[in-house]
């Protein structure tokens, strides 16, 4: 039988000749003919008010977390049950994470909680879309608003996700998009900054050129470039947005094949949620596949599910270490209120594999397998 892995990064359609194309023309460094492109595409299709690439999601959190001005001794809200970057972002200018717990049923920050974390050291939230399902962002968005806080949507699962039919991203202050390999839209390490703002994309494009005015400078609004800002390098190579650009140009075939995966999970192990066995994900018709957990009864039985499919060579993986108790979180960070649904759900959670690749036979035997073991 051959092993189905949780991952496997994938090429679709034009990636090896656009980055062939890219070398002919001669510009390998960053902001050339792709970059441009991969810009003008989420700015259209998401739409954003301004895309910029970077060189990861890490950097795109970095990026926003400059441009919200943390100084050290600030805080920042964040949910516990999210990947280290949300947090270290905000961390390396100094700010504390303050740590919310998740809601039950999405897994993401519950914004019932948020309002009781603020202080007056708050400057910003970031909401973290798990899975690529939404946060509730209007309730989030309106106690920002209340309390002069800036919002980072934290949106590396979510690319083509919707909240009430808004592109996850698009609704924040800022919003950070991953192109890792184990996201749905890949170039193997990328992320972009979508600045959703005026005010401040001016700002975003000096810290991305190293804290120079150089964008400025090419499109001849100042006679000469220099240095005017803090700012580090942010850009990818022109190989990287050219991979990039291939995919979008096949985001909705690629965003329909996961959807198609998730569905055929949740049919064929629906009868084990009717029988009490396990929990399935909440999972709407506004989201984009990005994941399918399960979510059995402890986590006895999920060390056990994991030896029962390894056996089978198939292989789930199990998900964040919860930030609040990560040496690093209790350092830098502290939680406000109990941390019990972050706790419980992230010692039970299992990633199904879930790939481009991946078929009906893959699905249906892997389904079979955990039948099997129930
Ligand atoms: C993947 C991921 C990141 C980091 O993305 P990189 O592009 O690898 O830096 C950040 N936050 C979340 C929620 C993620 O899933």
């Amino acid at each position: 039988m051959k092993p189905i892995p949780f991952n496997k990064p994938f090429i679709i359609g034009r990636e090896l000749e656009l980055i062939a194309d890219a070398v002919t023309r001669g510009h390998l460094s960053g902001d050339g003919h792709y970059t441009k492109l991969c810009h003008r595409w989420f700015e259209e299709k998401l739409p954003c008010r301004r895309a910029l690439l970077t060189h990861s999601c890490t950097g795109a959190l970095e990026m926003a977390a400059i441009l919200c001005g943390i100084q050290p001794g600030d805080e920042v809200i964040l949910p516990s049950y999210t990947f280290v970057s949300t947090a270290n972002a905000f961390v390396l200018r100094g700010a504390a994470p303050v740590f919310v717990d998740i809601r039950p049923d999405t897994l993401n920050i519950d914004e019932k909680l948020i309002e009781a974390a603020i202080t007056p050291k708050t400057r910003a939230i970031a909401p973290v879309h798990y899975a690529g399902v939404p946060c509730e962002m209007d309730v989030i968005m309106d106690i920002a608003q209340r309390h002069n806080l800036l919002v980072v949507e934290d949106a590396a699962q979510a690319l083509l996700s919707t909240y009430k039919g808004k592109a996850l991203g698009s609704i924040g202050h800022f919003g950070c998009l991953s192109f890792h390999e184990t996201k749905n839209i890949i170039s193997g390490e990328g992320g972009a900054l979508l600045v959703n703002d005026e005010r401040y994309t001016e700002r975003a494009e000096i810290i991305r050129e190293k804290g120079t005015n150089r964008s400025q400078f090419f499109r001849g609004e100042v006679d000469k470039y220099t240095w005017v800002d803090i700012g580090s390098s942010y850009l990818p190579s022109e190989l990287v947005s050219a991979f990039l650009y291939a995919q979008l140009e096949r985001a909705g075939d690629i965003t329909a094949q996961r959807c198609r995966i998730c569905s055929a999970y949740a049919e064929q192990l629906a009868p084990l949620e009717q029988a009490g066995k396990l929990r399935l994900p909440h999972f709407d018709a506004d989201s984009n596949g990005h994941m399918f957990y399960i979510l059995p009864d402890s986590l006895a039985t999920r060390t056990a599910l994991i030896a029962h499919l390894k056996a089978r060579d198939i292989h789930p993986v199990f998900h964040y270490v919860p930030l609040h108790s990560s040496p690093a979180g209790r350092k830098y960070g502290r939680a406000s209120g109990a941390m019990q649904v972050t706790d419980d759900l992230s010692a039970r959670l299992l990633r199904l594999p879930l790939h481009y690749e991946m078929d009906d036979a893959d699905v249906a035997r892997i389904c079979a397998a955990i039948h099997d073991f129930f």
